[in-house]
């Protein structure tokens, strides 16, 4: 994953209202559409949970430094509680309990039956060796276990902004040597490398569910047709801000599906090309050159904020929070927004957006597809079993036996090579990552239908009734424990 710390409109929070704020501010407008008693509601809101830690780092120099870590859980009424933790400066208790708070919304959202977290380490990766990483990561780890905020049915983390699998491993790894309930243990983190327990399909799938959610938004033409657009993926110009895992993987199923990449940005700015950027090749220039900068044939842009205001058809926000606020957002010339990263677009701009008749896909809905394999990996190591093991090759020789059959039936005539051909095109078993894969669709697919349906009802936007659908399936759970005596 890029550790790259993208720009990050500090002045949109820094406005007055922080990050926890504006997400509860979404979550106030949506309550307004439910009837359930405000202590309820109240209850849904508030952040559970937040342990603030400070601990020592011997430096390779052999110098110590104190570094600031945190992890919030925000709702226990589903247990285990889930979410990423991020390596970034910004990194500050507000931030992990605003995204902590997103995670118990999207979850509920895709139907994941967890509650939210989130933990950050307040650190710019790139100032710090690897084998430095590894002894934050570990103590990090360690000072989760001491305080039961890590494990497989308390809390179970996952990547985020500026980590990836390799500090997964590592968690793992630590959380093994303490735990005194080994069997289970690899289920206390998620985006683990494959070798580690980690499933097929999880490092792209924030990307690819981002890809799943726009596509079925592009798919319904009464939608498209209030844009002014066609229907469908293929031909639409795309704008991705940010390449790191989410905005890279979701550029290239976008490329892949049809569409044309006009413009991107990295830390050291963005690009622009009317006429189309090849993601590859893109790439290619960065290793080579080590920039985005002076690609052949594009523009570069005075500043890498400059890529959210570009002419294009959808705009991707793939890095940090708060990029899209009040002061920029009537200048946001995509007809869709959708936010791969996590709150892109503040309270106050997504009011402007709306007004502007934009559709803003949420980030509580459209980037849930980590969530989503992360949960198909979590029951991948309580079950110890590959997804498909048992039934793939029952499947291949069931379809087999199928064709067959229809072969006879239908008196085909075929050569024994062209009928193993066929067999070897169809009689295909489902591996882990077509497991994952279809399993995410579904998920992206059935979800963005049932937000839809609720936006349609109460004549609201999409983020709203995202909320509604969360507040309504969270309300559902805590009455049905009966904590209200
Ligand atoms: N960090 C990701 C998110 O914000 C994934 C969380 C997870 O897989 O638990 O959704």
């Amino acid at each position: 994953m890029s550790s790259a710390t993208l720009f990050k409109d500090d002045a949109a929070i820094a406005s007055g209202e922080h990050f926890f704020e504006q997400v509860n501010r979404m979550f106030d407008k949506a309550a307004r559409f439910t009837d359930h008693p405000q202590g309820l509601l109240n209850q849904i809101k508030i952040c559970n949970s937040v342990y603030h830690m400070e601990f020592p780092v011997k430096r390779d120099d052999g110098s110590i430094e104190v570094v600031q870590a945190f992890r919030a859980e925000h709702s226990q009424h589903k247990s285990p509680t889930k979410g990423g933790i991020r390596y970034a400066i910004n990194v500050s208790e507000d931030e992990v309990m605003a995204l902590a708070a997103l995670m118990t919304y999207k979850c509920a959202v895709v139907d994941v039956p967890f509650g939210g977290a989130k933990g950050g380490i307040k650190i710019n990766r790139n100032e710090w060796s690897e084998a430095e990483l590894e002894r934050i990561t570990r103590r990090y780890t360690f000072e989760l276990t001491r305080k039961n905020f890590i494990g497989p049915g308390v809390d179970v983390p996952a990547p985020d902004y500026g980590t990836g699998p390799q500090e997964m491993a590592w968690i793992l790894d630590t959380y093994n040597q303490l735990t005194s309930y080994p069997l289970d243990a690899l289920a206390c983190v998620t985006g683990k490398p494959v070798g580690q327990g980690g499933v097929r399909g999880r490092t792209e799938a924030t990307g690819l569910g981002t890809f799943f959610g726009v596509r079925e938004a592009c798919n319904n033409a009464a939608d498209m047709q209030k844009l002014g657009l066609e229907t469908g993926i293929e031909g639409k110009t795309v704008v991705v801000q940010g390449l790191g895992n989410v905005g890279y993987h979701a550029a290239k199923y976008f490329e892949e599906g049809g569409a044309v990449l006009v413009g991107v940005s990295e830390i050291e700015g963005a690009i622009y090309d009317p006429n189309g950027l090849t993601l590859q090749k893109v790439l290619d220039h960065r290793k080579e050159t080590g920039s985005i900068l002076d690609y052949p044939g594009a523009q570069n842009l005075a500043t890498g904020t400059d890529v959210l205001e570009l002419p294009c058809d959808i705009l991707i926000p793939a890095a940090l929070e708060g990029v899209i606020t009040r002061e920029n957002a009537p200048r946001v010339q995509a007809k869709i927004v959708g936010e791969a990263a996590n709150g892109p677009v503040t309270a106050d701009a997504d009011e402007i957006l709306n007004e502007r008749g934009v559709l803003v896909i949420p980030d509580v809905y459209l980037n849930a597809g980590g969530v989503t394999v992360s949960y198909f990996e979590w029951l991948r190591n309580l079950s110890h079993v590959r997804h498909g093991r048992m039934s793939k090759r029952f499947e291949a020789k069931s379809a087999e036996r199928i064709l067959s059959a229809v072969t006879k039936m239908t008196d085909t005539e075929m050569e024994q090579d062209e009928f193993s051909r066929l067999v070897a095109d169809v009689a295909v078993g489902a591996s882990e990552q077509d497991l994952v894969n279809s399993g995410l669709e579904d998920t992206m697919s059935y979800a963005y239908n049932e937000i839809r349906e609720i936006a349609r009802t109460h004549d609201t936007d999409m983020r709203t009734a995202a909320f509604v659908d969360a507040i309504n399936k969270i309300a559902v759970s805590y009455l049905q424990m009966g904590i209200f005596p």
